[in-house]
């Protein structure tokens, strides 16, 4: 019996196996779609992320769960398909806590992988800062299930010896969360254990000792990846012949490690000031706006009353607007204290805390103390923001490269390694 099918993937023909699984298929024909819950041991597939949906005959599907037969006409990275999946990706950012410079599984995360290759700045939707458990009990693991994406791998694929589940969903909706059977979770070898924690797509399991055994930047995605282009299009009018770019920048509840890694431009920085001049900004240390700025920088997020009045003056006096760094884009480590009540962070820093002056107990207050936000908010959740640049810092010729093709409207290529969260 002949059980090769004929079928077209965005308009090429190609043949397989009847029955071979579409995300194989693909792959074999040069095409990746990307998924976070496909593992080809796992039968019947997960079809839980969604992140491989295309359209099977003009309705949409997931390709995972997709068997291929004749006469299939499928198509894959339309935009409308390649925007639905950068969505998926960005609500399962906004949604956990993903803080890739703090994360023991950077590097080795297949979802951080695809937020490179797609490209992804930041996320279109508001962060939630989940403060679901942290569980540290189990012997070998912990379960992180704030970086969870509810896949279902674990519970489908890891068992003990005796076929006993070791991970199972508990809860409902919103508060489905994975957990652990401790007693099942004891009987794993380290090498079991070990691969729970590969298998997982993110960083929510993590085995004690071990999630940190390979150094940073010798991970695997750290070798791997595509080059992505700045997609940025000339958004300023060009200054007559004589003058200059005006660009402002500013930190707000940041560490100033990106005015750092902006300093580190080197000698691309005496280029830079051919064609750039600095107006307010720690650089020139000038404190108010004396000229409309074509480019305003901003590090770091809000998280004071003073931070927002910062960034509203810089969205009035700029014509575009880049966050830079994590802080800028989802808080950053700032925005760790978003877990834990605003009221409990004052007490334990300056009550209760091991540095706090013994016999000082005041929390301090004074009218000049700019008041603190319950929360750490990302710029863009207070004002628009035109672009983004990743990393804790960016990376300096990356910083360079952005600001460059937004001033002159070059279309330049951002390398792999250059276009980081961590
Ligand atoms: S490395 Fe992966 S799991 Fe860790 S914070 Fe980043 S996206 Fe989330
Ligand atoms: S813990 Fe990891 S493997 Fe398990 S459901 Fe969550 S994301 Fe998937």
């Amino acid at each position: 019996m002949n059980n090769i099918v004929n079928l077209t993937l965005d308009g090429k023909k190609v043949q397989a196996e009847k029955g071979e699984n579409l995300i194989d298929v693909a792959k074999e024909n040069g095409i990746e779609i990307p998924t976070l819950c496909y593992f080809k041991e796992i039968h019947p597939t997960l079809g839980t992320c969604r992140i491989c949906t295309v359209k099977l005959n003009g309705r949409h599907t997931t390709g995972c769960t997709t068997k291929v037969a004749d006469g299939m006409e499928i198509e894959i990275n339309t935009p409308e398909l390649i925007d639905n999946r950068t969505a998926i990706i960005e609500m399962l950012y906004a949604e956990g806590n993903h803080f890739c410079p703090s994360c023991e599984k950077s590097g080795n995360c297949v979802m951080q992988n695809l937020g490179y290759d797609m490209g992804l700045t930041y996320t279109r939707y508001p962060h939630v800062f989940s403060k679901k458990l942290v569980d540290f009990s189990p012997k070998r693991m912990i379960m992180e299930t704030n970086r969870c994406i509810l896949c279902k791998r674990c519970v489908e694929e890891i068992k003990t010896k005796d076929g006993k589940s070791v991970f199972s969903f508990v809860g409902r909706g919103v508060k489905t969360r994975v957990q652990i059977d401790y007693e099942q979770e004891e009987k794993l070898s380290e090498a079991e254990a070990i691969r729970a924690m590969d298998l997982c797509p993110v960083g929510a399991i993590l085995v004690k000792g071990k999630a940190n055994e390979l150094p940073f930047g010798d991970r695997k995605f750290d070798l791997i990846g595509k080059d992505v282009l700045t997609k940025l299009h000339k958004g300023v009018t060009a200054p007559k012949h004589d003058e200059k770019f005006i660009v402002g920048t500013t930190s707000l509840a940041g560490c100033f490690g990106c005015h750092m890694s902006l300093l580190d431009i080197d000698t691309d920085l005496l280029d830079m000031l051919e064609i750039v001049e600095f107006n307010k900004s720690p650089i020139t240390d000038i404190k108010n706006f004396s000229k409309r700025c074509h480019v305003g920088l901003i590090e770091g997020g809000c998280a004071n009353s003073h931070n927002v009045h910062v960034l509203e003056d810089f969205r009035k006096n700029c014509d575009i607007l880049i966050g830079f760094g994590e802080c800028a884009i989802m808080g950053g480590v700032p925005a760790m204290r978003n877990f834990v009540p605003l009221e409990e962070c004052l007490e334990e820093s300056y009550l209760n805390g091991i540095t706090s002056e013994l016999g000082a107990n005041i929390i301090p207050a004074h009218e000049d103390i700019p008041k603190l936000l319950n929360n750490v908010y990302p710029a863009n959740e207070v004002v628009k923001i035109d672009y983004y640049i990743p990393g804790c810092p960016p990376n300096a010729q990356h910083i360079w490269k952005v600001v460059k093709s937004i001033l002159t409207g070059e279309e330049i290529p951002i390398e792999h390694d250059e276009f980081k969260y961590d």
